[in-house]
């Protein structure tokens, strides 16, 4: 028999990769009609075979994007208007109640594959993301969560992002910060008088240089600074303790992967589940008995905080030997998370050099590195 059925979706269900979601439901069940994200729920109208119809409606519930979360599904039965097609709509402008942006995630495991692959367009570049990853609420400027809403809007796609963009079967589609090297964010190496020292990689080269000879980096993180060294240099970390006058509180490492997290700690099921989060939380665990890592960065504890890297960026710190970052927020203690584009003069008397990029606002772009006091 054929049906229509309209079906509002409501929760985080923006920016999150959901209608495209949609878009491929509807075309694998053979069903006609639209899908539109309006004041903070999407609208989904479908067309077809009952029995089909159904079908979707369960996979929409059991299989959604993995950063949505749907809080309720309302559905009711329409005249068909006999469609000839799925169409995925613009958003509609107003919103009179809150959308729910997704919080930033953690580069996903397509997106590292594609950043790993010489081969790949996107190889090493540091804000690859897709609809399942990636910056999302820091970027947003106001809603809907659309590209020209975003800090993102300023950068025209090139036509192979536009095409990724515009693809429904892509997994870009309406990735609202999709960019490569050739049409996105760059990052480049300062000096603290605004001189650029170095571009792209051999900005990423400099700074891991300078790290790995025991320098203290600003990374610009999403939300802030974070201050970074080489977690095995003892005087670097002393140095960085003296900075942010904080000579005894333990301070959180980052390392490159969970298989490296379990060579200083012991980790149980749940605690790696944590770790691995798109949400990235620091997970604070067991230092092993024969922890390598020195004593000062968690003084007279047994355990130590560890995070995994979310950012594209934050990968391309641990070459050179660099296997585990201290990271602490860059500013001083008990003050508010630095969050400006531009390093603050309070940060830049800590630094010595200051890499930054032609934004991503309030996303990575910009990181610095400090010389020995
Ligand atoms: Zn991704
Ligand atoms: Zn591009």
């Amino acid at each position: 028999m054929y049906e229509a059925l309209r079906i509002i979706v409501t929760g985080r269900i923006q920016g999150v990769g959901f209608r495209p979601f949609i878009y491929s439901l509807a075309v694998k069940h053979h069903l006609t009609g639209s899908v539109q994200n309006n004041r903070g729920r999407v609208t989904i109208v479908v067309e077809g075979e009952a029995a089909a119809i159904r079908k979707m409606v369960k996979e929409l519930t059991a299989s959604s994007p993995p950063l949505s979360k749907i809080d309720q599904v309302n559905t009711e039965q329409v005249p068909p208007a006999f469609y000839q097609q799925f169409t995925i709509l613009r958003s509609e402008e107003t919103s009179d109640s809150l959308p729910l942006v997704s919080p930033d995630a953690a580069v996903c495991e397509d997106c590292l594959e594609e950043f790993s692959d010489p081969t790949n367009r996107r190889y090493r570049y540091p804000f690859i993301n897709c609809t399942q990853c990636g910056p999302r609420y820091t970027i947003t400027k106001r809603l809907p969560y659309d590209r020209p809403y975003t800090t993102m809007g300023e950068f025209e796609m090139c036509p192979l992002c536009r095409s990724e963009y515009e693809n429904p079967l892509d997994r870009r589609h309406h990735a609202q910060p999709i960019c490569c090297p050739r049409c996105g964010p760059a990052i480049k190496l300062f000096d603290l008088k605004g001189k650029v020292i170095s571009e792209d990689h051999e900005a990423i080269k400099g700074a891991v240089n300078q790290i790995s000879q025991g320098k203290i980096a600003a990374v610009k993180g999403i939300g802030g600074y974070h201050l970074v060294c080489d977690a095995f240099q003892t005087s670097a970390i002393k140095r960085l303790r003296q900075k942010k006058n904080r000579p005894q509180r333990p301070l959180a490492i980052m390392v490159k992967s969970l298989d490296d997290a379990k060579k200083y700690c012991e980790i149980n099921k749940l605690e790696e589940e944590m770790l691995t989060r798109p949400a990235r939380p620091i997970v604070v665990l067991k230092k092993k008995a024969d922890c390598p890592l020195p004593e000062s960065i968690s003084p007279g504890l047994s355990t130590i905080g560890i995070m995994l890297p979310y950012t594209p960026l934050h990968y391309l710190l641990f070459e050179k030997n660099v296997e585990c970052l201290v990271m602490t927020s860059a500013n001083l203690s008990g003050r508010p998370i630095s969050y400006r584009e531009r390093p603050s003069e309070e940060l830049a008397s800590m630094c010595w050099i200051i890499i930054e990029t032609s934004t991503f606002p309030s996303m990575i772009q910009s990181f610095s590195l400090t010389a020995a006091a």
